[in-house]
């Protein structure tokens, strides 16, 4: 089942149980207001006797005394006046009175049989008791209140009071038909009305849905689900599904861009070795100098060829986000054992140590040893014989800045944005023949860019270049530097 079918019958349901809770109580309501009218207008009419029937007893007594004694000594039934009972002609309450010993004595006129009683009710009244009940026999329904008939506090009799309830029941019953068929359409119009209401809800995420699946089918990273104008949850999915495309398409690209220069960079030197192989094979062996040639080329391919793979690990282990050490770093004792490494690499290119502050920030040591020895090997390989190299450290604003600065070839605006892609090469049959891969930069990139700093390079074609690898004074370092200061002063 769909889950736009699901989301229908649940609203239908819910609003299925309130509808059906709201009748309930409705109908209740209204019959229980119906009822109580009755029984008002039972009380009414038993008090109206009740009355009339006081009255012309007191008048009786107050005319002729001793007839009165008569009555009560023979314990025979009051005077119920005619027009007391008659009075219900008109109305639709119908009326008996009993005696004490329960005989029927009147009836009202509107009355054309008689009515039974419940005996067991009526010895009720007639104790004192008031009871009012509905009476079902079977082919009408009527409301009834037995009462005590009262003289002077003493019970004399019982009153019989009752209202037919078949308009009653024939106004409950059009309610009742009402009420479920008024509620049969609502809840029709509320299924078709959810039906359509869910439909449009999930119109767009549908279109979603098919784009997505168009984009399976046509494996095309690079098409976007459009965006709905509104501002609402149905916009924020469709931007999170395009900047997933984004980031999917630019995953698949970088790795098939990847893949595509790794065995480009592999192919090369292999290549390049098959040649100097097959130059030896035509006898190169046997004339010394071209033997030297070939094995040095040989030389220089295999350590390109272990040099990649390590480099590749290195990108690699950034990509994973492996966690850095983090501890101090002398930066000044740094650069100088760069400096001594770099030495024996420099042959006819001067390699200099610069302006030296003495600075220590917290990072990872080997990782900025290996970014400034690739920032040492380029400045080296592309500083002709009698160039300079000058390696410096100095504080800048809230860094430290390692500089590599050469009189070397320098690098052509054009490429100035891209040394720092991987195996991008400013100058490919020169660079080759240095022997780089195209990763010493992208490394130096990341190792800054994991200390929180940055690389930054300016360069000049036939002047020289100089990068920075700019790496932020921690605060351990400046605590350390501000509590010196105090010390100072103390002292
Ligand atoms: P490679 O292994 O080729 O040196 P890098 O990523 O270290 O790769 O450098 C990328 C490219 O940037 C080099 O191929 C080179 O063309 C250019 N480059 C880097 N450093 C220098 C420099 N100091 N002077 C001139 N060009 C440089």
């Amino acid at each position: 089942m769909t889950l736009r079918s699901r989301l229908t019958i649940a609203y239908v349901g819910f609003f299925a149980i309130a509808l059906i809770a709201l009748d309930i109580g409705l109908y209740l309501i209204v019959r229980q207001a119906l009822y109580s009218n009755i029984d008002s207008d039972l009380e009414r009419g038993a008090q109206y006797l009740q009355d009339g029937f006081t009255n012309s007893n007191e008048k009786l007594r107050a005319s002729n005394n001793q007839r009165l004694q008569d009555y009560f000594s023979e314990n025979s039934f009051f005077i119920l006046t005619p027009q007391t009972v008659s009075g219900f002609d008109a109305t639709n309450l119908k009326v008996q009175v009993y005696q004490p010993n329960g005989e029927l004595v009147a009836k009202s006129p509107n009355l054309q049989y008689t009515m039974s009683v419940n005996q067991a009710l009526l010895d009720q009244a007639l104790i004192g008791q008031e009871t009012t009940h509905t009476v079902d026999t079977g082919k009408m329904r009527t409301r009834e209140l037995l009462q005590p008939l009262l003289f002077r506090g003493q019970v004399v009799g019982a009153l019989q009071v009752t209202r037919s309830l078949r308009d009653t029941d024939f106004a409950l019953q059009l309610l009742l038909y009402v009420l479920l068929g008024g509620g049969t359409i609502v809840l029709l119009t509320a299924a078709r009305g959810g039906a359509w209401l869910t439909r449009a809800a999930f119109k767009p995420i549908d279109e979603v849905t098919r784009t997505a699946q168009s984009i399976v089918r046509a494996e095309d990273l690079s098409r976007r689900v459009p965006v709905p104008p509104a501002p609402d949850e149905l916009q924020r999915l469709t931007v999170t599904v395009n900047d997933l495309l984004a980031r999917l398409e630019g995953l698949f690209s970088a790795q098939r861009r990847f893949v595509a220069d790794v065995s480009h960079e592999l192919r090369t030197p292999l290549a390049a070795m098959q040649g100097n192989l097959e130059v030896l094979d035509r006898g190169a062996a046997r004339d010394p100098e071209l033997l030297a040639e070939s094995l040095a080329d040989m030389r220089r391919e295999v350590a390109r060829l272990i040099r990649m793979p390590n480099d590749l690990l290195l990108l690699a282990q950034s990509e994973a986000g492996v966690q850095l050490r983090d501890e101090p770093i002398e930066l000044d004792t740094l650069l100088l054992e760069v400096h001594r490494e770099l030495r024996p690499l420099a042959g006819d290119v001067q390699l200099r140590l610069g302006h030296e502050d003495q600075i220590i920030v917290r990072g990872d040591r080997d990782r900025i040893k290996q970014a400034l020895l690739n920032l040492g090997i380029n400045a080296l390989q592309h500083t002709p014989t009698g160039g300079t190299v000058t390696l410096g450290l100095a504080r800048q604003g809230d860094y430290a800045a390692l500089t590599v600065a050469d009189s070397g070839i320098g690098i052509g605006a054009n490429d100035l944005p891209y040394i720092f892609d991987r195996f991008y090469r400013a100058d490919r049959s020169r660079s080759r023949h240095l022997g780089g891969a195209g990763l010493g930069l992208a490394i130096v990139k990341w190792v800054a860019e994991a200390h929180s700093g940055r690389v930054e390079v300016t360069s000049a074609p036939g002047t020289g270049s100089q990068f920075s690898l700019l790496l932020p004074l921690k605060t351990d370092d400046a605590t350390e530097l501000q509590f010196t200061h105090q010390v100072a002063v103390l002292s």
